[in-house]
């Protein structure tokens, strides 16, 4: 496969699987080299996502100024200063102190999407179901931290089910959140959906799909 029929294959898959919404496919490039982001640039993709600083920085360096950094990992408080002037948003916000940190190192409003543990599982990060509104209504205080809405990911099962399920749970918590109308987190969007799960994710509203694998490889 060419990276040219990976593309044209997930933009097909996604068109097959949205209702009304849009979808922006976000490129993980964080297994790759500049080479292979160019190459996925060459065929429209302006959208990457990385879960390391340096992975990011130097993919900032290596292509177009017009393509768009998501950090998707967990991020150190320490390495916010090294990315933030570059981050078109950053889909990992998961405690009060990291909101501080990219409410004091940013220049302007910063995209965040608030990471949720909606499976529960131990190995995951992100905040629990419950600790998710009280964490946005704190997030008021900086005023830098834009909350546009919430990510997950999906626990490791073959269980389309519980998959699904894992995702219309977040869809309803972003339903919740967004219903309380609040200045500073409108919670529009759903960052949810991989490279084994994104249909799923796109059938319950994802509105960005974070995928490597399957473009890369
Ligand atoms: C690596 C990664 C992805 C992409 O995973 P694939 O299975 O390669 O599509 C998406 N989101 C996060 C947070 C990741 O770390």
């Amino acid at each position: 496969m060419s990276i040219a029929n990976n593309v044209n294959q997930v933009r097909q898959t996604i068109d097959a699987h949205r209702t009304d919404q849009a979808v922006t496919l976000i490129a993980v490039t964080k297994s790759v080299g500049p080479d292979v982001a160019n190459a996925l640039y060459a065929e429209g993709i302006r959208d990457f996502g990385e879960n390391r600083p340096e992975g990011l920085l130097e993919k900032v360096e290596q292509l177009p100024p017009d393509a768009k950094f998501h950090f998707i990992g967990s991020l150190q408080t320490r390495k916010v200063r090294q990315i933030i002037d570059h981050v078109a948003a950053i889909h990992s916000l998961d405690r009060l102190s990291l909101a501080e940190e990219i409410d004091k190192r940013a220049q302007g409003v910063i995209d965040c999407f608030v990471q949720v543990n909606v499976s529960g599982e131990a190995s995951k990060h992100g905040l629990e179901k419950e600790e998710v509104i009280p964490f946005i209504e704190n997030c008021k205080q900086y005023p830098h931290v834009r909350i546009i809405g919430l990510m997950t990911m999906a626990p490791f099962t073959e269980d389309e089910t519980v998959i699904r399920e894992t995702f219309r749970n977040l869809r309803q918590l972003r339903d919740d959140v967004a219903r309380h109308a609040y200045p500073h987190a409108p919670c529009t969007e759903l960052s949810m959906g991989m490279s084994n799960d994104y249909t799923l994710a796109i059938e319950e509203g994802a509105s960005f799909v974070r995928i490597g694998t399957v473009l890369v490889q």
